[in-house]
């Protein structure tokens, strides 16, 4: 077994063949923070099959990147695609609006960087992502577009057949349509699936969700009428009367029914958007991609609401703001974290805080086979080497996270 440090620690080496031996099934690893779980997932599926690798942040891209290169597999990176656009240049538009301008600017040949895909090799791109020294994600893509000059979110993801190693964030594992947007050609089926910090799982809600608020609503009702769909504005009424009653701060379970949200609504909202951001596209043509793809509009995080609104393990609970009402569309079980991980070859989850195993199996559905690197092994860090550190006013809520670290 190759590694690059001159020795394993505690426990490593047996993690290894241990996670080795079972690969093509669920395996949970627990091991503390600092263990060099990173190097353990990766020395274990080396060589045996494609790895989808997947962390919470792009932050968390950095240290697989590092590692792979290190024990020299071959790996890509892929992570919002609104932050690698070299289009965009990370000016704030909601994911949504970006993913339907960028696919109408592609469809309409109006992306350079696309249509150099073809003539670029994407061996090009892999030996760059070789022989460069970088570990940032976001600093690879700039590489990818200064150097070859293509798209290098459709660049990177391309090579996601060719390589041992695609690090992605949450969504390009946990979300059917960010997925597909990214790997055309690739089934989940043929990867062997890491999820890093997997104890998020347990809360799906912070892996999947939707919301929008009454001034959303209200836009989108304005913009319809504006563009003639008068009738569709009018469908919307049940919902903006919905949120109009929200008095409460706690989260209330909303009937889709009372609000109007129903499968008929959410086809006939996904064609408006499309024809209406089509006509803008056509009427805007002439002032090229570097505005095309900053267009927005209200309707299209109200699509994105309606269609996880309606999956059947979903829930639509309404609350009251400080000064307006949101409802929130949110997984209700653990089904789409459940049917995902069905879906890959093999699944390796791991953590420091990993649940117990009764806990984990009953959240996964399945029966995991279980390493906790200290019961099984003895202390990774000895007490006398662990030094504690007592901060106030720390938080690790998304909500005080910096919208650039993910996706
Ligand atoms: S295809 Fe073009 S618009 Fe879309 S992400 Fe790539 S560079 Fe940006």
């Amino acid at each position: 077994m190759s590694s690059p440090y001159t020795s394993f620690r505690k426990g490593q080496r047996e993690s290894i063949e241990f996670i080795r031996s079972r690969l093509g099934s669920l395996v949970a690893f627990k091991a503390p923070t600092g263990y060099g779980k990173t190097l353990v997932a990766l020395l274990s599926h080396l060589g045996r099959g494609r790895v989808l690798y997947a962390v919470r942040t792009r932050n968390e891209m950095a240290p697989v990147v590092r590692e792979a290169r290190r024990i020299g597999a071959s790996f890509t990176v892929v992570f919002s695609g609104r932050r690698m656009c070299p289009i965009l240049r990370g000016a704030e538009v909601e994911a949504e609006d970006f993913w339907l301008n960028c696919r109408l600017v592609r469809l309409k040949g109006m992306c350079p960087y696309y249509a150099n895909l073809r003539s670029t090799l994407l061996r090009e791109v892999e030996e760059l992502l070789a022989r460069s020294t970088l570990t940032d994600p976001h600093r690879l893509a700039e590489a990818v577009t200064r150097e070859l000059s293509v798209c290098p979110f459709f660049s990177l993801a391309g090579l996601a057949s060719r390589v041992d190693v695609t690090v992605v964030t949450y969504p390009y594992v946990f979300d059917d349509v960010v997925y597909s947007t990214a790997f055309q050609d690739i089934g989940l089926d043929e990867f062997y699936l890491v999820v890093d910090e997997a104890h998020t799982l347990l809360n799906p809600q912070s892996v999947i969700s939707s919301s929008i608020d009454l001034a959303h609503v209200r836009e989108s009702r304005r913009e319809l009428a504006g563009a003639g769909y008068a009738d569709l504005s009018e469908s919307l009424r049940p919902l903006e009367e919905a949120l109009s009653r929200v008095a409460s701060d706690r989260l209330v379970r909303v009937r889709r029914e009372e609000a109007g949200i129903t499968p008929d609504t959410d086809r006939a909202l996904e064609e408006a958007l499309y024809e209406v951001r089509l006509a803008s596209l056509e009427a805007l043509a002439g002032l090229g991609a570097e505005y095309l793809v900053k267009l927005t509009s209200p309707l299209s995080k109200l699509v994105k609401f309606y269609s996880l609104a309606l999956e059947e393990f979903a829930g639509v609970y309404a609350q009251a703001t400080y000064d307006s009402a949101e409802l929130h569309a949110l997984p209700i079980s653990y089904e789409p974290i459940r049917r995902r991980l069905r879906q890959v070859r093999g699944v390796l989850l791991m953590s420091g805080t990993l649940p117990p195993k009764p806990i984990l199996d009953k959240v996964v559905s399945a029966e995991s086979t279980y390493l906790d690197v200290e019961e099984s092994y003895g202390r990774v860090f000895p007490r006398e080497r662990v030094f504690y550190a007592v901060y106030a006013k720390l938080t690790t809520s998304y909500a005080y996270r910096s919208t650039r670290m993910f996706m």
